[in-house]
């Protein structure tokens, strides 16, 4: 699963293997696995818009509706029965990034309550959220709780398996292919009312380069181009990683995804790339504060002879920032 980016195929789910023991974790014509050796249900499919309008309510805990049709038959019989065999399931939930799809499971849930009134179960997202004195009536601490977990638990993966999909996999500043190891960066960062979890405000970058860019020692023009900030570009002696993975990287285009609806937001990437030239900290829990540029102090980058003598252009050639006064 880590290798695939988080997300799987209906197919890896069909086909699973734990050992030598296969394990079909979804049905093939519906959106809950009852399998008949189990008392209660293996696996729920949650689908954005679905007509079981299975969400998060709210604030509340995760809401998982019935099935159609009587609540003592049917699929209805094991889910209901989650509730007091307390066994774990696994919540898929459906992802659609253009014609792929894919689900992110998240693993282990736990229904916590059965609500045959509003016709749903009520879903933990996590082990300590099975602990809620009332799944039905949340105290403020425990909505504020539940709240952070749900992002942790659904969104933030959510957000990452689509930004993931759209760029094929691929570190949009180095092209790195490996799924372990990229993640999904905010343009505008999420503290902020625009700072939405959409793929054009996302972009898959690879653990350093997002950590570089979250602290504004990258940036990204609205050009799509790479932009390595002056603590990178005036360093020297840190290996290759500093060389070929930050100063030769300054003023490359972005690896983007194919679909042009999926490219990051121009107004976006703008906003943020002030940020990057100004060195305000950029508004992600992530980024602990940015480090201010000096650009009156950047000169053009001379490689050393055994990396090719390349010379590479000073950064911010056309910015404003950079003009002296
Ligand atoms: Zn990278």
């Amino acid at each position: 699963m880590d290798a695939r980016g988080g997300a799987v195929t209906r197919a890896d789910l069909l086909e699973f293997r734990a050992g030598t023991y296969a394990i079909q974790l979804v049905d093939r014509n519906r959106g809950i696995r009852n399998p008949q050796v189990l008392a209660s249900t293996l696996s729920i499919m949650s689908k954005p818009d679905s007509p079981y309008a299975d969400e998060e309510v709210g604030d509340s805990l995760f809401s998982y509706a019935y099935r159609e049709g009587p609540i003592d038959a049917g699929d209805n019989v094991k889910l209901r029965r989650s509730a007091l065999t307390k066994l774990p399931l696994i919540l898929l939930r459906w992802i659609k990034v253009g014609t792929e799809i894919r689900y992110l499971p998240v693993f282990p849930v736990y229904v916590v309550a059965d609500d045959p009134a509003n016709r749903r179960v009520l879903i933990a997202l996590d082990e300590s959220l099975r602990q809620v004195s009332d799944p039905q009536h949340l105290t403020e601490t425990e909505r504020r709780y539940v709240q952070r977990m749900t992002s942790q638990r659904l969104h933030q993966p959510q957000f990452r398996s689509r930004v993931l999909m759209a760029y094929g996999n691929r570190c949009a500043v180095c092209r790195l292919g490996r799924p372990q190891l990229l993640e999904a960066a905010h343009i505008i960062g999420d503290k902020k009312a625009h700072g939405i979890a959409d793929i054009p405000n996302g972009l898959s970058l690879c653990s350093i380069h997002h950590a570089a860019y979250d602290r504004n020692m990258i940036g990204i023009s609205p050009d799509y181009r790479v932009h390595i900030g002056p603590t990178l570009a005036e360093a020297d002696n840190e290996g290759p990683i500093l060389e070929f993975g930050f100063k030769g990287l300054n003023n490359v285009l972005l690896t983007l995804p194919d679909k042009k609806r999926f490219h990051p937001a121009g107004d976006r990437l703008a906003e943020r790339f002030q940020e990057f030239l100004t060195g305000t900290t950029h508004a992600h829990p992530t980024a602990p504060g940015a480090i201010k540029p000096d650009f009156q102090r950047i000169t053009p980058v001379t490689m050393g002879t055994d990396l090719g003598a390349t010379v590479f252009e000073p950064p911010f050639t056309d910015s404003p920032a950079t003009q002296s006064p």
